[in-house]
C-alpha cells in the first residue's frame, strides 16, 4: 500500500530523525523517506515534492509546528500532515486538528498506531489524486461532448435520455431540458419507427459499426441522419450526424442536372429542326415558311440564352460578385414595357390575357432598373407558364410611402401551403419530374428573392392550389425627390 509513497518527517531531534525513519522502512514496504530539521529547509522541500503525508514534530525552533502546517495548508491544501505532540500537550493537539492536520501522535510514538494512521493517509491522499485526475478527465470529456458538430446522447437500460449534448438539440430542435429524463420513444418524434433500424455496436471505438442513414420527422421537419449506437454497461450512446441538407442539396442537384439537360435539349432540338429543314434542297419553301423557321430558331435561341444567362446569374448571386446599379427611372414605363415584352413572346396559343394596373404617371425612383426588369420578367412568366388552362395575369404597380409594390397575380395552378417557402430555394421546382409538362430550371424565384434582398427589398408570396398565385415584389425604391428628403432627415 505505501509502495511508491513519499513522505517528510521534520523533528529537530536528531535522534528521532534516524530512529523514526528506521522503523517505518522495516514496517511499510517500499517507503522512501526525506527528513529535515528546519520548518523553511522543510517548506522547500515540500514546494519541491509533492509528498503523500507529512510529519512533524509541534515543536521547531525558529517557527512551531502549527505555523509550519499553516504554510504547507497554503503550499499543497491537498498533503495530509501528522503531527507529533509531546505528552500530555492536549489543548495542542486539539489545535492541531482544528487547523488542519490529518492526525496527531504523542510522544513516546505508539509505532503501530503511528504506522496505520500514516497509511490511512497515504491513501486518503492517494485516492484525492485520483478522484481529482479523474474529476480533470471528466471535465475534458466533458467539454468534448459538449463541443462536438456531432449529436450524442444516451439512453439507460430503462429506455430514458440521461445525456443530451448541444449538437443533438441544435440538429434536432428539441432542447435538453425537455428530452432528459424521458423515455426515448416519447422525447424523440418518430423514435418508435427509427430506434430498432439504428446499428448498436457492441463494442466500442471507431469503425466498429457502420452509421445508418435514417429519416426522422420532427415538427413537420424532416431530418435525414446519419446515427449508431454503441453498447455499454448501462445503456446505449447514441451519436448521429445530420445529413438533411447534403442530402437535399444532392437530390436537388441531380433533378437539376435531369430539367436543365431537358430545358437545353428542347430548344436545340427545335433549333437544329429548323436549321436542318431550311437546308434541304429537295425542299422549295416559300418565303413564309422560311420566315417562321427562322422565327422559331430566334425565339429559341433566346430561351437558349435566359436559362445560361439564369445559371450564370445565380452563380454570381452565390459568388456575391453581382454589382448593383443605381439610375433613375420610370416604374410605369418599366412594367408597361416588361408586360409589352412578355406579350409579345406569346403565341396565342395559350389563352392569356396580361394587364399592367399602373398610376397614370409616376415620379421616376433610383435603383437598377434592369435587375428589377428581371424579377418581373421572371415573375410574369411564371405567372403565365403556370396557367395552363389560360387566364388573367395582372401586374399591378403601387407607389407607397415605403417605396414600390409591384404585384403579379394569376389564375392558374397554384401552390401548395407546404411548398411556398421552398420554391424561393435555389433549383426547387414543386414538380422536378415535370408531370405536368412545365419546364423551368428552378432558379427563376430563387434569383428573383436574392435579387430583390440585394436591393433591400422582398418577394413574398400568398396562394391558394387550384386557384392562382399572387407574388409581391416590395422595394425601398423612393422617387429621388423624397430620397433626398429622407436623407436630409436623416442626417
Ligand atoms: P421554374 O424554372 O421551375 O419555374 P422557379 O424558381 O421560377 O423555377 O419556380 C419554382 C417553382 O415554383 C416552380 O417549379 C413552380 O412549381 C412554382 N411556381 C413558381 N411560380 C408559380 C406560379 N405563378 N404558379 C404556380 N407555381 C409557381
Amino acid at each position: 500500500m505505501s509502495e511508491n509513497a513519499r513522505i517528510l518527517i521534520v523533528d529537530d531531534d536528531e535522534a528521532l530523525l534516524e530512529a523514526l525513519p528506521e522503523a517505518l522502512r522495516l514496517r511499510m514496504n517500499g517507503i522512501q523517506i526525506d527528513t529535515s530539521q528546519t520548518a523553511l529547509e522543510a517548506l522547500d522541500l515540500i514546494r519541491k515534492t509533492d509528498y503523500d503525508a507529512i510529519v512533524s514534530d509541534i515543536k521547531l525552533p525558529g517557527m512551531d509546528g502549527l505555523v509550519l502546517m499553516t504554510e504547507i495548508k497554503q503550499v499543497r491544501p491537498g498533503t495530509p500532515t501528522l503531527l507529533i505532540t509531546g505528552h500530555g500537550e492536549h489543548d495542542l493537539a486539539v489545535r492541531a486538528l482544528r487547523g488542519g492536520a490529518y492526525d496527531f501522535v504523542q510522544k513516546p510514538i505508539d509505532r503501530d498506531y503511528f504506522v496505520a494512521s500514516l497509511e490511512r493517509a497515504i491513501r486518503v491522499r492517494r485516492l484525492d489524486r485520483q478522484v481529482a485526475e479523474q474529476r480533470v478527465e471528466l471535465e475534458r470529456h466533458a467539454r468534448v461532448l459538449h463541443n462536438v458538430d456531432r449529436g450524442v446522447f444516451l439512453v439507460d437500460d430503462d429506455d430514458v435520455i440521461r445525456f443530451w449534448n448541444p449538437a443533438a438539440g441544435v440538429i434536432t430542435g428539441l432542447d435538453a431540458e425537455n428530452v432528459i429524463g424521458r423515455r426515448v420513444g416519447e422525447a424523440v418524434p418518430g423514435w418508435a419507427a427509427i430506434g430498432p433500424e439504428v446499428p448498436i455496436a457492441t463494442v466500442p471505438g471507431p469503425g466498429s459499426i457502420q452509421a445508418k442513414t435514417l429519416p426522422l420527422e420532427i415538427d413537420g421537419r424532416e431530418l435525414w441522419l446519419s446515427i449508431s449506437g454503441v453498447k455499454f454497461e448501462d445503456g446505449i450512446v447514441y451519436t448521429f450526424r445530420n445529413l438533411t441538407e447534403d442530402r437535399a442539396l444532392d437530390e436537388l442537384k441531380s433533378d437539376f442536372v435531369a430539367t436543365v439537360s431537358h430545358e437545353l435539349r428542347t430548344p436545340l432540338a427545335a433549333i437544329y429542326g429548323c436549321a436542318r429543314t431550311l437546308l434541304r434542297s429537295d425542299l422549295r419553301l416559300g418565303e413564309e415558311d422560311s420566315a417562321r423557321l427562322l422565327e422559331l430558331i430566334a425565339q429559341e435561341s433566346e430561351r437558349l440564352t435566359r436559362i445560361v444567362g439564369d445559371i450564370l446569374l445565380a452563380n454570381q448571386i452565390d459568388a456575391r460578385r453581382l454589382r448593383l446599379t443605381d439610375q433613375e427611372f420610370d416604374p410605369v414605363g418599366l412594367v408597361r414595357d416588361v408586360v409589352a415584352e412578355v406579350e409579345a413572346g406569346l403565341t396565342g396559343k395559350e389563352g392569356i390575357s396580361i394587364e399592367a394596373v399602373t398610376p397614370e404617371s409616376a415620379a421616376l425612383v433610383s435603383g437598377d432598373e434592369d435587375r428589377l426588369r428581371q424579377v418581373l420578367l421572371n415573375l410574369i412568366d411564371n405567372a403565365v407558364k403556370y396557367s395552363p388552362e389560360g387566364g388573367r395575369v395582372e401586374i399591378e404597380l403601387e407607389l407607397r410611402d415605403s417605396g414600390l409594390r409591384i404585384a403579379v397575380r394569376d389564375e392558374g395552378l397554384g401552390i401548395p401551403h407546404g411548398e411556398q417557402q421552398r420554391i424561393f430555394g435555389k433549383f426547387y421546382r414543386v414538380d422536378p419530374q415535370q408531370t405536368r409538362g412545365v419546364g423551368g430550371t428552378g432558379l427563376g424565384l430563387y434569383i428573383c428573392r436574392e435579387l430583390a434582398r440585394r436591393m433591400e427589398g422582398r418577394v413574398s408570396v400568398s396562394s391558394r392550389e387550384g386557384e392562382g398565385s399572387t407574388f409581391v415584389v416590395d422595394l425601398p425604391l423612393l422617387p429621388s425627390s423624397a430620397r433626398e428628403q429622407a436623407v436630409r432627415v436623416a442626417t
